[in-house]
């Protein structure tokens, strides 16, 4: 019998409704002849509202407890569709994220999954019930502490059982038709794509693109596990997410679609002297705090001084910790000053037709220009090209570049069937 993983979201899942329509639509995937595990979110905006709870009582609260708080989300929306489906006679058993053998390091918060031991998942399947998990969690090999896996983390979740149960399809189950030429939230006219290579779409969510979280990805082109982005509100075909076999998809278009992100800010170090040593410097200390950074540009040195800037971004929420470094490092290292912008946008293009068609960046440079926004940093990978522009210009700048493309479908908008978007 065929082995389907499926996956809600939380907005799939968001009210007593909304869990019964999933249950019907689980138990239907069973008696169409297959086995069944689904990985669920938590309820709507739970997690955020978990979030603020923890916020309430303690300004840092230890991760340890956070991590414990916030996987209770997940246990809460596993419980209610197992008895949603027991209402409908059929049988359900539902494990947390540590039952199900989910592995992972010991980084809360962020824990990444590094094996998978489905012993219990595999033998209530073989005794006919339909399994329903916990997503976005696990538990620490070393510490046997329950650990987190980071924002949207019941993708991988999802993928990871998938892989391990040797599953015939992995099925993301969210609130829009699939994965769209760009987040329909901010370009109505952005059409749906029927097939993306992972590689793309690795690409689209290390830039932004929230409908499927990056480790996922990753995780599904390390194992070549094709997954299926559709939505739960309807029956449409979704979105394939599959492994290119090494040679060129002849019939895939030149760009994929554009992504945007909002989560990081600008640090500029001014007044770096131009002479050896002085980036490393910069950057080790900031890589001694394990922040990530993403984009880098360094100016020329005005000749008159001998001096440089050096701009970098990275995430909003390692902002302060990173000026708190370079401050302290200041005398040391001898530059004049630091700015902290965080408010700006980035937006990114991406398509693997880029490889061989030149001129992507000149139409893309051509159509912001057209738009009068103004581009503050550019970056290029084999597949994208990003750049860094005013916040509150990256709306507009996401529609005009995805116009310029010839991205715009010609009918009907993109459906939003649910979330907050929050
Ligand atoms: N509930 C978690 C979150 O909102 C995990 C997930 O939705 O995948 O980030
Ligand atoms: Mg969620």
């Amino acid at each position: 019998m065929p082995l389907v993983v499926q996956k809600y979201g939380g907005s799939s899942l968001a009210d007593a409704d909304s869990i019964k329509r999933v249950a019907r639509r689980i138990v239907d995937t069973r008696k169409a002849g297959n086995r069944v595990c689904v990985v669920v979110s938590a309820m709507g905006d739970t997690t955020d509202e978990l979030l603020d709870l923890a916020d309430a009582v303690s300004p840092d609260p230890p991760e340890r407890e956070l991590d414990m708080l916030l996987t209770a989300g997940e246990r809460m929306s596993m419980a209610l569709v197992s008895m949603a489906i027991a209402n409908l006679g059929d049988s359900a058993r539902s494990f947390t994220g540590s039952q199900a053998g989910v592995i992972t390091d010991d980084v809360h918060g962020r824990a990444r999954i590094i094996d998978v031991t489905p012993g219990r998942i595999t033998e209530a399947l073989d005794a006919g019930h339909i399994v329903i998990v916990a997503g976005f969690q696990g538990v620490s090999q070393n510490t046997k502490e329950i650990t987190t896996l980071g924002r949207g983390g019941s993708d991988t979740t999802a993928v990871a059982l998938a892989a391990a149960l040797k599953a015939d399809v992995c099925e993301i189950y969210t609130d829009v038709d699939g994965i769209f030429t760009a987040d329909p939230r901010i370009v109505p006219t952005a059409r749906k794509i029927d097939r993306i290579t992972n590689e793309e779409m690795q690409e689209m969510a290390a830039s932004g693109a929230k409908v499927l979280m990056l480790r996922c990805v990753e995780y599904a082109r390390r194992f070549g596990m094709p997954i299926h982005v559709r939505s739960s509100f309807s029956h449409r075909e979704g979105t394939w997410v599959y492994e290119t076999q090494g040679e060129d998809d002849v019939e895939a278009p030149i760009i994929a679609g554009v992504a945007h992100d909002r989560s990081e800010a600008k640090i500029t170090v001014v007044g770096v002297s131009d002479s050896p040593g002085q980036a490393a410097s910069i950057f080790k200390a900031i890589a001694e705090q394990q922040i990530n950074i993403d984009m880098i540009v360094q100016n020329v040195s005005a000749i008159a001084t001998g001096r440089t800037d050096v701009s970098f971004t990275l995430p909003k929420t390692d902002g302060q910790r990173a000026v708190r470094v370079l401050q302290s490092v200041k005398a040391e290292l001898g530059f004049e000053q630091l700015q902290y912008d965080d408010q700006i946008g980035k937006l990114s293009l991406v398509g693997s037709g880029m490889r061989s068609h030149p001129g992507v960046s000149a139409t893309l440079f051509q159509a912001l220009a057209d738009s009068g926004i103004n581009i503050e940093m550019i970056s290029t990978s084999e597949i994208r090209v990003s750049v860094v522009t005013r916040d509150d210009q990256l709306d507009n700048a996401v529609r005009a570049v995805h116009t310029a493309f010839g991205l715009d479908a010609a009918d009907g908008e993109a459906v939003v069937y649910g979330g907050s978007g929050r």
